[in-house]
């Protein structure tokens, strides 16, 4: 992969992974929610800090018809807490300007799940700024 533009002053990016397992339970959790939306917070694993591996409730975080389903100050202080997933009742897998403002508060990575009527699902992760980023199912 040698076709990136990479200016010098960048850090070394972190290559993400999310297992299998994990993603199925949260498009089951989204599906299920549906129409209203579902949100957690991202767990990576103690040893492999940038593979996925677990969802994590957050106490006070209500499945909603808005996005405001996050309560920024009930977030744990913990670090193997990396980012946040959470669901469109609709197929647009795209940060909203809520989205991008939570974004860029808390966490490294994010998940937008976009699940439709019809249990389509569609997902895109992004960085903090809120630029696509990969993560690989594992
Ligand atoms: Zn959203």
């Amino acid at each position: 992969m040698g076709f990136f533009r990479r200016k010098t002053t960048v850090s070394s990016p972190v290559s993400w992974k999310i297992t299998q397992k994990c993603l199925d339970l949260i498009f089951e959790s989204s599906k299920s929610n549906y129409p209203m939306e579902f949100g957690a917070l991202l767990r990576v694993d103690r040893v492999e800090k940038n593979m996925i591996i677990e969802v994590v409730l957050l106490p006070g975080t209500v499945s909603g018809d808005s996005h405001a389903i996050f309560h920024l100050h009930m977030l744990p202080i913990d670090y193997s807490i990396v980012g946040t997933v959470h669901s469109h009742p609709s197929s647009i897998a795209r940060p909203s300007d809520a989205d991008l403002d939570l974004f860029n508060h808390f966490g490294k990575i994010h998940l937008i799940i976009g699940v439709t009527q019809y249990g389509d699902i569609s997902w895109q992760a992004y960085d903090y700024a809120g630029r696509e980023a990969v993560v690989e199912v594992v």
